[in-house]
């Protein structure tokens, strides 16, 4: 065992799990950038100050921060999430509003590391900031129900809930109090302590003791203005416009204090509670205000890559794809010429690998054929005196045609290209993918 190993909860990415990644971010940077949504690229790391804003409420901020003192003095933390650094960055730089950005990276939370769960995860999102209107609710909700149709996903299910405006909220949070003080001894240790500092996340709890308590508290659609009420039902009808299903659950009211209207969550059906939420937002409030910016409202989105991907797994979609190089090439004659050749063939977009070390041809063949490639070039005396090369198929049925044959070392990116035309040509689709 090596003297050191990642911390608890953080990870090596490898590849190909690393190639699956990227291609997750870019998915979702098609899908979000297609809708005028651009990136913003915050630094990881803000005054403390601002991921406080979040809320204190929330152990996000009370217990997972990982904040220090930088040399300068600064009290600084690695953010837990990017919402509040995108509010940041409006307040600082008051861009043209609708204001709208997506941000792909990763985020750090003092977490017990499990399943799904650790202490350095990646998220992707959106937030649009300076717009009110319900069918930007939609629009958002729908951005993240096309992002997990592009990955393949098919058993996610959309939960959605509204926490109506602020005073409606106010006046619910009041009532659950009192119903949950006059209920007190039927509730967990736990959520009495939660309930002190915020009653609405009592909702959360996922106890069993907890439930009955719970399902027979106050509902928030009782406490909807008539604003509130209106815009609820817009969003509805919008989703129900886009043929989007969606469940309305009065419970769902997520972690950020400044929520207020919709809430929503996409929820992996094939995932077991503990980590089935996917991602989630919703309205949000105040934020760009306490952080020095104007009265702007926000709604926007977080999906979590790790358990998104695991959803991937269980549905069989979206897999870590092989890493295959086109060619390979097999040099017996020391190596210089498989030099020269692959810089060819890579500056002719022809993606080509390697053996080292000038090892036998039986080793180098054993490479060509690990790394995926469709084709050997091989170079041995007789090639190089006659300046030509081999070019021989690897993988696909090698059908009439398409047997090993001698090419002229000045005609070999052409006949590469057309050997490979010809090779993908003969797969089935299920190979090419
Ligand atoms: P949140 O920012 O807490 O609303 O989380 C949004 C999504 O990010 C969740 O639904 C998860 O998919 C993901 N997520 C949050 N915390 C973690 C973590 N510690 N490890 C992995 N994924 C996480």
């Amino acid at each position: 065992m090596p003297e050191f190993q990642t911390s608890p909860g953080m990870r090596d990415i490898l590849p190909p799990e690393s190639t699956r990644w990227r291609r997750f971010q870019q998915v979702f940077a098609d899908v979000v950038e297609a809708a005028g949504y651009g990136e913003i690229i915050p630094p990881m790391m803000e005054d403390l100050g601002v991921f406080q804003r979040i809320g204190d409420a929330t152990d996000v901020v009370t217990k997972e921060m990982y904040d220090f003192i930088d040399k300068g003095g600064r009290h600084v933390g690695l953010r837990p999430e990017q919402t509040a650094s995108v509010c940041r960055a409006f307040a600082q730089h008051r861009p043209l509003t609708p204001w709208k950005v997506f941000y792909a990276g990763p985020n750090f939370r003092y977490e017990k590391p499990q399943r799904g769960r650790y202490r350095q995860f990646d998220q992707v999102g959106i937030e649009v900031l300076g717009a009110d209107d319900p069918y930007l609710d939609v629009e958002v909700i729908a951005l993240g129900w096309e992002f997990y149709r592009r990955l393949g996903l098919q058993q996610v299910d959309l939960l959605l809930n509204s926490l109506g405006e602020p005073a409606d909220r106010a006046a619910y949070v009041e009532s659950l109090q009192s119903y949950f003080e006059a209920n007190l001894d039927a509730l967990t240790e736990e959520s009495r302590i939660t309930m002190q500092k915020n009653p609405l996340r009592v909702l959360d709890s996922k106890r069993a003791p907890d439930q009955a308590v719970i399902s027979a508290a106050p509902k928030i659609a009782d406490f909807y203005s008539p604003d509130a009420a209106s815009h609820f039902e817009a969003v509805q009808q919008g989703l129900t416009d886009l043929s989007i299903p969606f469940t309305i659950d009065g419970k769902l009211v997520r972690g950020l204090d400044y929520y207020r209207r919709t809430t929503f969550e996409f929820q992996g059906a094939t995932l077991g509670s503990a980590q089935n939420a996917l991602g989630g937002g919703g309205r949000y409030d105040g934020l760009v205000e306490s952080l020095g910016g104007p009265p702007t409202h926000g709604v926007g989105f977080a999906l979590g890559l790790d358990r998104t991907l695991l959803a991937c797994d269980d549905e069989g979609v979206f897999a870590a794809p092989n890493a295959a190089v086109d060619v390979f090439v097999v040099d017996t004659t020391g190596g210089r010429e498989a030099l020269r050749i692959c810089n060819e063939l890579r500056s002719n977009g022809i993606s080509a690998d390697r053996a080292f070390e000038n090892r036998s041809m039986k080793s180098q063949m054993k490479g060509a054929d690990r790394s995926g490639a469709e084709i050997a070039i091989i170079i041995g005396s007789n090639e190089l005196e006659a300046d030509t090369a081999v070019i021989r198929p690897l993988r696909a049925a090698i059908t009439e045609g398409s047997q090993q044959r001698d090419v002229a070392r000045n005609t070999l990116i052409s006949d590469v290209k057309a050997a490979l035309a010809q090779a993908h040509s003969t797969q089935s689709p299920k190979e090419k993918a």
